[in-house]
């Protein structure tokens, strides 16, 4: 493999006691091989003077089947949202339209600075989005959703409990650990509302006897939260908690609504928060308690959940958007810039277990870099606070060039691995097919 320098940028390394350095970034072997040195050769030199160069962002909830739902789902709360549009057009996906929806999502992505993501795909069709991710060089852990259970369920994502687990651990062998462990698999059953207990606790011991995560939604919205304690008399994350869905390697998206007990429960369990902001935003759901989070040492990371409820999947957007929500509630000491863009980093890569190989500029460390420029009229001057340009002011298209595993994924913003071109009229196409088949347009 080709060495590569990058050269004359700030390295913003996410090191809590040496957090900026300047000098030149070597990669060999995809690893990170030298930091902060001059006077280094390598056989391809990236110039990146006026930039800051930075370890990839990690956003720990995604829907990269959903990316073809831009704006075909807007204006309705969660459950409407879900019943009248999201599953109809799930349920309307071949393995074409998903194949497009990721390639979509995975390029825009990579073009806004995300090298790697936790992501639930829809029932069928999973092993389009992983031969996606495989060629375009990006990180992933995807998941199959699981649903065996619900009543406004249309038939093609409802399934046999049996075979949802089957089907989930043909994928898991399948996929797990491949690409020199670029790719990752995990179970990610929906929600509670659409899984039955049976399911949910196989999920919860088949997850620790293999080895991997679990990925799901809980205490999004209100009258989710309702529901789950109908129909179980617990509260959501109590329910999850009792059937083994909580620890280290159970990442719950949102967290809204949550009692004191249901903090506590995350708090000694290490369970990781999944946070997206604009999507609870967009869908009404509430303002989860980041920051108490936060202080109460639970660990949260960044999301920005699927297209169909965002619309964007920029992480710029997430961490500014966390930011001012919590300096709403709390007052704008909340949440300082080094907080929101370490949790965009490195407290993504723990929160998949992966920070011995991502999320900082770090010897040895696999090469997931990206640089971004920071001299454009909206994030200029910025020679006193860089880490505040980039949290507050800059936007996607200020990333220059992005490194997956060492491998350059994007220069000077011309995707590498993914044909932008083709993706944008495949998509289109694809869309229009798919709205026509869940009978959402004509
Ligand atoms: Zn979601």
């Amino acid at each position: 493999m080709a060495s590569i320098l990058i050269k004359g940028g700030t390295l913003l390394t996410m090191d809590e006691h040496n957090p900026i350095v300047s000098g030149d970034l070597l990669i060999r072997d995809s690893r990170i091989s030298s930091i902060g040195q001059t006077g280094e050769t390598a056989d391809i030199n990236i110039d990146a003077a006026g930039c800051a160069v930075l370890p990839g962002f990690v956003q720990t909830h995604l829907h990269l089947c959903q990316t073809l739902f831009r704006g075909a789902a807007d204006d309705l709360p969660l459950l409407d949202w879900l019943k009248k549009r999201v599953w109809p057009m799930e349920a309307a996906h071949t393995a074409e339209s998903v194949r497009a929806s990721a390639r979509l999502g995975v390029a825009e992505l990579i073009k806004g600075g995300t090298t790697c993501a936790l992501t639930m795909e829809t029932v069928n069709h999973t092993g389009e989005v992983f031969k996606v991710v495989d060629e375009s060089g990006f990180r992933a852990i995807v998941g199959k959703c699981m649903m065996d259970k619900g009543d406004d369920v249309p038939r093609a994502l409802h399934e046999e409990t049996d075979n949802s687990i089957k089907e989930s651990l043909s994928l898991l062998e399948s996929w797990h650990g491949k690409a020199d462990g670029r790719i990752g698999y995990c179970f990610a059953p929906r929600f509670a509302l659409s899984c039955t207990h049976e399911l949910l606790s196989r999920v919860g011991q088949l997850a620790q006897e293999r080895g991997v995560m679990v990925h799901t939604h809980a205490s999004e919205n209100k009258d989710e939260c309702a529901w789950v304690e109908n129909a179980t008399g617990l509260r959501n994350v109590v329910y999850l908690d009792s059937l083994g869905l909580s620890g280290r390697h159970v990442m719950l998206a949102h967290c809204v609504h949550l009692d004191a007990a249901e903090f506590e429960i995350l708090r000694n369990t290490q369970t990781n928060v999944a946070h997206c902001p604009s999507s609870n935003l967009k869908l009404g759901s509430g303002i989860a308690q980041i920051t108490r989070m936060l202080e109460e040492g639970i660990s949260v990371s960044l999301g920005a959940d699927g297209a169909a409820c965002n619309n964007r999947l920029d992480m710029f957007t997430e961490m500014r958007t966390m930011a001012l929500l919590q300096k709403v509630l709390h007052g704008p000491e909340a949440i300082p810039a080094h907080q929101s863009l370490r949790m965009a980093t490195y407290g993504g890569a723990k929160a998949l277990g992966l920070e011995q190989q991502i999320g900082s500029l770090e010897i040895g460390k696999r090469a997931d870099v990206i640089i971004v420029k920071l001299d454009s009229l909206h994030s200029t001057p910025h020679a006193s606070e860089l880490i505040s340009a980039l949290v507050y002011s800059a936007q996607t298209s200020d990333v220059r060039s992005v490194l997956i595993d060492g491998e350059i994924v994007m220069k000077d913003r011309n995707l590498l691995t993914l044909d932008e071109g083709a993706i944008v009229s495949d998509a289109g196409r694809e869309s229009s097919a798919l709205l026509t088949r869940a009978g959402i347009k004509p």
